[in-house]
């Protein structure tokens, strides 16, 4: 008789609570720790940049990681939802005209979030999903350079 292995049902499967479901409502569905970001994540921590907060909600557009004491926000972008300028995603075929709609309005509203953050005296950078997938040190680079950017007198003055 054949070993049949039982397999451990994925823990998020487990239902959702009362609270997570509002939660997640309010959020309008962002997803949050999807694998672009766990990559991200692990190459940030293995390159000594500790001490980021996720989804900050304190600052404007909530940056998928941000360092407050640098005043650097990164934005980790998903190539189809953010509309990537670099392997620029086609069109879906059927509605094209809602998503080109919803498409405009998630742009107009990253540039907004950016617009304030720089106002605010923050550093942004915007990683495209697919830059981070061909190029993950090229894309740690970026991020030390400008975490190394604003030097500690700034912040504390800023403080
Ligand atoms: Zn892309």
């Amino acid at each position: 008789m054949p070993k049949t292995k039982k397999k451990y049902a994925p823990a998020e499967t487990a239902p959702l609570t009362a609270q997570e479901r509002v939660s997640r409502y309010m959020r309008g569905n962002k997803a949050k720790h999807t694998q672009p970001e766990l990559l991200l994540r692990r190459a940030l921590w293995h390159g000594g940049l500790r001490g980021y907060r996720l989804h900050w909600k304190k600052v404007p557009g909530k940056p998928d990681v941000c360092y407050p004491g640098r005043r650097l926000a990164i934005f980790l972008h998903g190539c189809f939802w953010h509309r990537c300028p670099y392997c620029a995603p086609a069109l879906p075929k059927t509605n094209t005209t809602f998503w080109a709609e919803k498409f405009a309005r998630n742009q107009e509203r990253d540039h907004r979030n950016r617009e304030k953050l720089k106002a605010a005296g923050w550093q942004v950078l915007v990683i495209w999903a697919c830059q981070l997938q061909k190029d993950v040190p090229g894309c740690l680079f970026a991020v030390k350079a400008l975490h190394a950017g604003v030097p500690e007198s700034y912040w504390l003055e800023a403080a």
